[in-house]
């Protein structure tokens, strides 16, 4: 019901950044490979997702405003099996219920048009589209007037955006993200499936050019990633972005195995820019932990931790010889 979105919508849709995350995440389950991302003042007056997924069938378009209306899961099983980004089918009916949201669809039939205003459908109808989904929304927190109030500075906001794309764009390097702010191009990945390109696009090029690729396997877990050579430090965690099964994720313990992995080689104070792609079988990672799906427990943990400590240390040892 409207109160329970609305409270869902506290933990899922926190701050405009997570309205991107949520629907580029959505996007991407439906097997999108381009997706467009208009901003307008940092995302809290015009928010526009675009994406050429598979779009939504006509009669399932009310249900994705749906509480706990997912199309990815079915049963308890499924939900220790994750292989999608979305599964709780909270960020729609949730990101609907605090703002003024358009979306218009098509799976390559005639397409659907829907709105509503603070969750409620004000209209729904036929609509003419191109196959996949263009969401629009506008006004948001409008009717959450202390959340509003909660907002820091468009400069703070627009961070946790770009911070959100950057990441969603190293996890999927096969899917051209594009992000516009105010008419600026802040990102354009290629989706042509180089990591490389995709922190050169972040980072620049000569940050890129100094990243080794990391390559490992175990009976458990396989490691992809790049890591910068210690000599290019930076003087926050953020930019060690570590992802499980293409989803990113915070945890602190991966976070330190990976200093650790540099262990004296960085000055006291200083990070290492370091992008991790860990596979694994989803049974061994429980994404369900909290709504915004940030937070994951994983078992085997401290094989895992050692596994990123020793072969980054191997890493740059086999770099010296
Ligand atoms: P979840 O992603 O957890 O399933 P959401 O509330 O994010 O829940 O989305 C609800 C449903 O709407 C999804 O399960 C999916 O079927 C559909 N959906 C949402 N966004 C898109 C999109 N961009 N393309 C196709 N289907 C979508
Ligand atoms: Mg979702």
């Amino acid at each position: 019901d409207a109160l329970s979105n609305k409270i869902a919508a506290g933990e899922v849709v926190e701050r405009p950044a997570s309205v991107v995350k949520e629907l580029v995440e959505n996007a991407i389950d439906a097997g999108a490979s381009i997706i467009d991302i208009e901003i307008e003042e940092a995302g809290l007056s015009k928010i526009r997702i675009s994406d050429n997924g598979d779009g939504i069938e006509e009669k399932d378009v009310p249900m994705a405003f749906k509480r706990h209306a997912t199309s990815k899961i079915k049963n308890e099983h499924d939900l220790f099996r994750i292989r999608t980004l979305g599964f709780r089918g909270e960020a729609l009916p949730s990101i609907a219920s605090v703002s003024k949201l358009e979306l218009i669809t098509s799976t390559g039939n005639e397409g659907t048009r829907i709105v509503l205003e603070g969750g409620k459908v004000t209209a729904l109808e036929k609509a003419a589209a191109r196959k996949g989904t263009d969401l629009t929304i506008t006004d948001l927190f409008y009717n959450t007037p202390a959340r509003l109030k909660y907002m820091k500075t468009v400069h703070t906001e627009l961070g946790n955006i770009t911070d959100v794309t950057n990441r969603l764009a190293l996890a999927h390097p096969d899917v051209s993200i594009r992000l516009i702010h105010n008419e600026r191009k802040l990102l354009h990945t290629t989706g042509n499936g180089d990591v490389r390109q995709v922190l050169a696009a972040i980072y620049g090029m000569n940050i890129a050019k100094k990243m080794i690729p990391l390559h490992v396997t175990s009976l458990d877990f396989v490691i992809d990633g790049y890591i910068a050579l210690p000599e290019i430090t930076r003087a926050s965690r953020n930019y060690i972005s570590t992802m499980i099964n293409g989803r990113f994720i915070k945890n602190y313990p991966l976070v330190r195995a990976i200093q650790e992995g540099y262990h004296t080689l960085l000055p006291i104070g200083r990070f290492p820019i370091v992008l991790l792609n860990i596979t694994m079988d989803p049974i061994l990672v429980d994404v369900n932990v909290h709504p915004s799906k940030l937070e994951v427990r994983i078992s085997k943990e401290q094989e895992l931790n050692e596994l990123i400590t020793n072969s980054i240390k191997e890493a740059f040892k086999t770099k010296e010889l």
